[in-house]
């Protein structure tokens, strides 16, 4: 990605997951949250290493960056960043610090908006800046119908209840569909057609990902 400061007034979309591996319900949610909040483009993130994760549980980054160029390659509004898979190797990937290296990319005009998983965003109180962080970018937090805006509400007690509407609630009915899932069914030889893009199914299986405990 270009590091000079990009030209236009768009809303941008950043997509934040561990994605190991993408699958279609990321793909319908960025989809949905790029119509939704006409953003101009959405930036796919892979996490190196989420700050609640220890790198042994995930993927080889590149197996993810690799699963996720390929995932988006049909939509040219979607684009993959290594913004976090490149920071030095002992660092921890803090959002907080992401979306300020966008705002110093995109310069303070655009407007950011954080697209992950609502249960992912459950901890938010605990992430390092996260007042600072909801200051610098709203939140699209995508979910399953059936999902209840009270699990949300739960996140900021009454002196920071005012946070909440920097969160946006989305549902996505594909969102049924999990990384877990599609891991498990590889794991025991089982189909994960349609659950993820031909390409991406195609790339588990010639590097035999989750086969083994670790690939
Ligand atoms: P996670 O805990 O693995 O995911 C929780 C749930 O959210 C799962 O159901 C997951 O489904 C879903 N999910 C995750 N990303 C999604 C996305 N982009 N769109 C739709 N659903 C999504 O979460 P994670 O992937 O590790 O973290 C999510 C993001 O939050 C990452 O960018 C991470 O760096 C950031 N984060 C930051 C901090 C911090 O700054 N302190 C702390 C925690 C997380 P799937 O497994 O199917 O994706």
């Amino acid at each position: 990605m270009k590091t000079k400061k990009s030209q236009g007034n768009g809303n941008i979309g950043i997509m934040g997951g561990t994605f190991d591996p993408i699958h279609l319900g990321h793909l319908l949610a960025a989809e949905e949250a790029r119509e939704r909040y006409h953003l101009e483009r959405v930036i796919f993130v892979p996490a190196r290493t989420p700050p609640h994760k220890e790198e042994e549980m995930l993927s080889y980054g590149e197996h993810r960056y690799m699963m996720t160029v390929i995932g988006t390659i049909n939509n040219r509004y979607f684009s993959v960043s290594r913004i976090e898979l490149d920071a030095p190797s002992h660092a921890v990937n803090y959002t907080v610090d992401t979306i300020s290296r966008f705002k110093e990319i995109f310069g303070e005009g655009r407007k950011l908006f954080f697209i992950t998983g609502a249960d992912a965003i459950l901890d938010l109180t605990t992430w390092k800046g996260y007042e600072t962080l909801l200051s610098m970018c709203e939140f699209i937090a995508v979910t399953r119908p059936g999902y209840s805006l009270s699990r949300l509400k739960g996140i900021f007690d009454s002196e920071h209840s005012g946070l909440l509407s920097r969160i946006s609630l989305l549902t996505i009915p594909g969102l049924a569909i999990s990384s877990t899932e599609i891991r498990g069914r590889a794991r025991q030889g089982l189909t994960i057609k349609y659950l993820t893009t031909s390409g991406v199914e195609q790339y588990i299986l010639k590097n035999k990902l989750y086969i083994e405990a670790k690939k």
